[in-house]
This record gives structure tokens, sequence and C-alpha cells, in this order.
């Protein structure tokens, strides 16, 4: 059982792979002038105080909304907001201008005068208008970084105090969509979608007002027909676009999930020939996204056409009614051109505010789930006030645990263990017998259902999980190296590490011929997750890790069959040298690292069926036994049974 939560198809194959490239070898020469130069010109940015505590301050753990976002930055709201009502207004005096240049500039042909300065303000307007856009563009884009800045912050840092369960449960590419198009689609809302949506709804206010005040009857007629009109059409398409968009964004999720696990599994879909499946499952899961943009492009379709009758219609209105009122001389020429440059006007907000309202619509989808995401709360947490806990001898002990991935299945039955500091207990017994889960609950990445975990007789419970884990070194099955050095990635468990120390710890595990190997020593660059590296070679870098970390108690779920007996060889050797003096849980799939420990415990079925040291289970013929003589009769190999 790998103990990651985002799966660990990667390290299945080790070896050293060409398709991952070559650890990076520096910058050449001929490129450093370049590279110096632009280095020169990025900006520095100062390392943050990061103050990270496994409870939530009460303002990290308040309800997201998006006014509590940008109530943080009221000074780019208020500005954005007041650019905003200004430019609605200046955008409308153009109109306006044009009537009165038609009624006393042109009507009487009596004054050029007037119609110049008409023209005049109106293309000032015009540029004065387009200039504070320009302004109010940068106050929310500024805004919407900020903002999407600290979304991300607090995002990522939520993922930070959950709990295991929540990776194993949750695929990586759904939580991936959650970092990317729902963050993106909550900046597109800041940015354009509030503004302009803002600006489009007053725009249509300031209009109304300047019809009816030009002309009250012909403003009735013109408003109070097409108004109600496309109010009912706009509440039919709230709620079918809404439900479309749910849908989209639900499936898009979808579709990066099945995309990133393909990816990550790439080795093993090969392997297994399973490029053909996976087509159809991707074909299906595609196919799912493409009918829910179907069903939002048809309701798209329907309402934005109609919304262009609905305006031809309410000209033709006019032209009706305005040029009979005209006729009859009760409305001036200038007046009714001014209408009909308002209806257009009236009309393009429309459209607009039916784009901007899809992407008012998924940033609304987009915060309702970056909401519940940051409202899932750890499965693991810490209790209130919980105390540090003090450095421990090392003694640990199961009493009556019992424990289920899902309540309602328990994988360990009433287990109860005592190791005593400085010992060294190998868990061995069938595959799926609950061994890693046993020593998951002593690291607490879970809770127990039933019974406690202690530590030197304290509940690992009520103590913080920070001075927990900095006394637990837990080196997983999958070795996980992150992009970086081998120096970065050996001191990755304590900040304080010096040179000497990671020096010693290279030569106690044995990892000196490596790293003499490699073109830049200890600063040679490792690919993600460590693939240019053999799976024995990550394995002796997560003990040297470990080493450095220098914890009380150590956690180890032993790499299985993929190491040569020369690497065994050496592993065995750097195991010896982390367990002098430490209390150890010893995942045991090869017998000799059982055979090494002071004592051997079997699990099987979710139990302890059997006990002892080496020496003793080897003597009362039980299980162990059994497992042994299977080991010797297999030349050695993992033993993944107890024969009966
Ligand atoms: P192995 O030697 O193969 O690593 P193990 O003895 O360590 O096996 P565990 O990994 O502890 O076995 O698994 C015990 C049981 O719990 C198995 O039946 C397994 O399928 C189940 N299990 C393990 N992890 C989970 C999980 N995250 N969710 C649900 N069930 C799980």
């Amino acid at each position: 059982m790998a103990w990651g939560g985002f799966g660990g198809g990667g390290g299945m194959f080790g070896g050293r792979s060409s398709s991952t490239g070559l650890p990076f070898g520096g910058i050449p020469s001929e490129l450093m002038p370049e590279a110096t130069k632009l280095l020169a010109s990025e900006p520095a940015h100062e390392p943050s105080a990061i103050t990270f505590t496994q409870r939530p301050s009460a303002k990290e753990s308040e309800r997201l909304t998006l006014p509590r976002l940008l109530k943080v930055y009221p000074g780019y709201v208020v500005a954005g907001s007041f650019l905003v009502i200004v430019i609605s207004l200046i955008m409308q005096v153009g109109p306006l201008l044009t009537a009165y240049a038609i009624n006393d500039g042109m009507k009487a042909r009596s004054s050029l005068a007037i119609v110049a300065v008409c023209a005049i303000l109106y293309l000032g307007s015009a540029l004065v208008g387009a200039l504070l856009q320009r302004t109010q563009v940068n106050v929310t884009g500024i805004l919407s970084s900020r903002v999407m800045h600290d979304l991300r912050i607090r995002v990522f840092t939520h993922f930070q105090r959950l709990s295991l369960d929540f990776f194993t449960d949750e695929k990586a590419g759904v939580l991936m969509s959650r970092m990317t198009s729902d963050i993106e689609n909550l900046q597109q809302l800041i940015q354009d979608g509030i503004s302009s949506f803002a600006l489009q709804g007053l725009t249509m206010i300031v209009i109304t007002v300047v019809l009816f005040s030009l002309n009250v009857t012909l403003a009735a007629w013109t408003i109070l027909l097409i108004v109600p009109l496309l109010f009912g059409f706009s509440i039919w398409f709230h709620h079918a676009s809404e439900k479309g968009y749910l849908l989209v964004r639900d499936r898009i999720a979808n579709v990066l999930a099945d995309l990133s696990e393909s990816l990550y599994g790439i080795r093993v879909v090969t392997a297994h020939n399973r490029q053909r499946r996976n087509i159809r499952n991707h074909r299906h899961v595609v196919g799912a996204y493409r009918d829910a943009n179907l069903y939002t492009g048809r309701v798209n379709a329907i309402y934005g056409p109609a919304t262009i009758m609905i305006g031809i219609l309410g000209q033709g209105l006019l032209l009706g009614i305005g040029g009979h009122m005209y006729l009859e001389h009760q409305l001036s020429l200038g007046y009714l051109a001014a209408f009909f440059l308002y209806l257009n006007r009236f009309f393009s907000p429309i459209q607009l505010l039916v784009q901007q309202y899809n992407s008012l619509q998924q940033g609304r989808a987009s915060v309702i789930r970056l909401r519940e995401l940051l409202q899932t709360p750890p499965t693991v947490d810490e209790v209130e006030n919980a105390a540090t806990l003090p450095t421990i001898q090392g003694r640990i002990t199961f009493e009556h645990v019992s424990f289920g991935y899902k309540p309602d299945r328990l994988v360990l039955h009433d287990v109860n263990l005592e190791i005593a500091p400085g010992e060294s207990v190998a868990f061995v017994g069938p595959t799926g017998a609950g061994k890693s889960t046993m020593a998951k609950l002593a690291n607490r990445f879970y809770d127990p259902t039933e019974g406690r975990v202690l530590l030197d007789g304290i509940d690992i419970r009520s103590v913080t999980l920070r001075s927990l884990r900095s006394q637990l070194g837990v080196v997983p099955q999958e070795a996980f190296l992150f992009a970086g050095s081998i120096r970065t990635n050996l001191s990755f468990g304590r900040t304080n590490i010096t040179d000497e120390e990671i020096e010693e710890a290279i030569d106690v595990v044995g990892l000196r011929e490596l790293i003499d190997r490699l073109p830049r020593g200890l600063d040679t660059i490792v690919h993600e997750r460590g693939q240019t590296l053999a799976a024995g070679e990550r394995q002796l870098l997560a003990l040297a890790r470990a080493f450095l970390a220098r914890p009380r108690v150590l956690i180890l779920d032993e790499a299985t069959s993929s190491l040569d007996l020369r690497s065994e060889t050496v592993i065995e050797r750097a195991l010896d040298r982390l367990l002098e003096g430490r209390s150890a849980i010893l995942i045991a799939h090869r017998l000799t690292t059982a055979q090494r420990a002071d004592r051997i415990v079997v699990v099987d079925k979710g139990g302890i069926i059997e006990m002892g040291t080496p020496g003793e289970l080897l003597a009362n013929g039980g299980a162990y036994t059994r497992m042994y003589d299977a080991w010797l009769a297999s030349g050695g190999r993992d033993v993944t049974h107890i024969e009966r």
C-alpha cells in the first residue's frame, strides 16, 4: 500500500527514463550574459513570513463570499465603482448633443458654431470616457489579481490542513481544477464581469432617465412595452443557464481528473495496453462535457437572437409612434434622433449583459465550489488548545484499536501492542492485512475508530500535529522526491541542517558513490518524483532524509522487490544505522528485514495473530514459521500470503 495521497504509478518502473529528460546541467556559458540580464530585471520578492497553524484563524474560517473577498481592498473597490458611475454618465452625453445640434444648430440652418461645439464636445466626451475606461480596467485588474492571490494562498493553505482521506477520496484532477479553472473564472468575474455588469446596468438606467426627461409619452411606449418582455425572458434565461453552468463545471472537472490520471499513470497504461479502454473512457467524459456545453449553447442561442428581435420591434415602434408625434408637432426631430440613438445604446448593453451574465454565472458556480472546498474540515484535526508533545522516549502503544477507512468496514480489529523505547518491531503478514494502516494510525494520518494510540503514554490526539510529526520519521514505500536539488530534497525534514550533517547522512546510508557519480553532486537537480533515479537510490535518499530529520520514532514502509541484491545490502546497512537508539515500526516485505528487528508482529485480517522475537517465532512453528519456510523455498522473494 503506497502512502502518498496522489497515487503512486510513477515509481513502478523506477529506472532512468529518457522521457523525463537529463538532469539539469546548468546554464550554458553562451547564454549566461542574457540570463544574468534577465535575472537583474526580475523583481525581488521578499520571503514572506508564514504563520501556519493546523487550526484556521477566525478570519480563515469565514464563509467565502465575493463581498468578503473584495472588502480587503476598499480603496480599489471605491475607485472602481466611482469610475463605473462616471463612465456610464459621460458615455451617454453624445445623443443629447446630437439632439441639441439638430434642433438648435441644423434645423433652422442658423448656427454652424453650435454644430461645431456639439461635435467637439461629442468627441471630447468619447475621449474622456475612453481614458476613464482605461483607468477603470487597470483598477479592476489590480483588484482581481490581489484578490486571486489571496484566494490561491487560502485554498492551498487549506489543502495543507486537510487529512489524507480527503486526498484519497478526491481525485487530484478535480482539486487541480478548483485551483485553475474555478479561480480563473472568479478572476474573470472580478476583472471584467462585475464592472461590466454594473456599467451596462447603469447605462440602461441613465438612458431610461434621459428618455423620460426628453419625452414622457414616447419613453413610456418604448420602455414599458419592451422592458417587461426582456425581463420575463431574462428570468427564464437565468434559471436555464444556471443549471447549464453547474453541469459544465462538474463535467470539466471530470475531464481534467480523467486526463491527469491518465497522464500520471501513462507507464501503467502503456504496459497494460489500456490505451483503447482509456480512450473510450475519455471519450465518455469528454462527450458528457460536450453535451453540457451544447445545452448552454442552445440556451444562449435562444436568448441572444430573441433580444435582437425585441430590439427591432422597439425600433419599428419608435418609427411609427415617434414619426406620428413629430408630424403632430409633439416631438422635435432632434429628440426623435436622440431616441433612435439611445434605443440602440439601450439594446447593446443587453447583449453585453447576456455575455457577462454567463461569466457571472460561472463565477458564482466557482464561488460555491470553492466555498464547499474551504468548508471541508480535516478529519484528523487538533483539539482546541492542543498541547505540545514533549521530547519522547519512544514508547508506542496501541490500546484496543479498531479502525475502518469507511465506518462500516473495519480493517483493524481490537489491536493491542506496546513497542518499548528503542525497540524495532517488524510488521509482517499478507498483503492487505492492515500493516500500513497500523503505521498510518501511529503517525496520525488517520484516527482510530475505537481505542487509542499513545506515545509515551500520551494520547496522540491530544497534542499538536506539528509537535507529533516532528518526532516521527516516516519513510514511505514510494520515496517521493520533489523537483529540486538532492540537497534540498535531503534537508526536507528540518530547516537548520548543516552541510556536514548532509555529508554524514550520505555516508551513513551509503549514497557516497551515487553522489560522486552525479554531474553536480549534491546540487544535481532531480526531476519531479525523482524519475531520473533508480528506485533503490530514491529509497536511500528517503532514508537519508529521515536520518537528517532525527526523529525519535521511525516508521518505515519497506520498498518491495524492486531492489537488487547489492542495493538490498546497502539499504540494510543504512537501516541498522538509522535504527540505532530509535523505536521503529518496520513494515517488512522481505523477511531479511524482519529477522533483524527486535520483535516481529504477524498481522493477518486486521489483527495481530503472533508476536515475539524472530527466534521465538521460528521456534514455535506458527504462522511466521510457515511464512519463513515459504520465503526460503521461494529463494527470498516477498511473502504475500500465509500457508494455512
Ligand atoms: P501491503 O503489504 O500490501 O502494503 P497492508 O497489510 O499494508 O498491505 P493496508 O494497506 O493496511 O494493508 O490495507 C488494509 C486494508 O485496508 C486493505 O483491505 C485495503 O484494501 C484497505 N485500504 C487501504 N487503504 C485504504 C483507503 N485509503 N481507503 C479504503 N480502504 C483502504
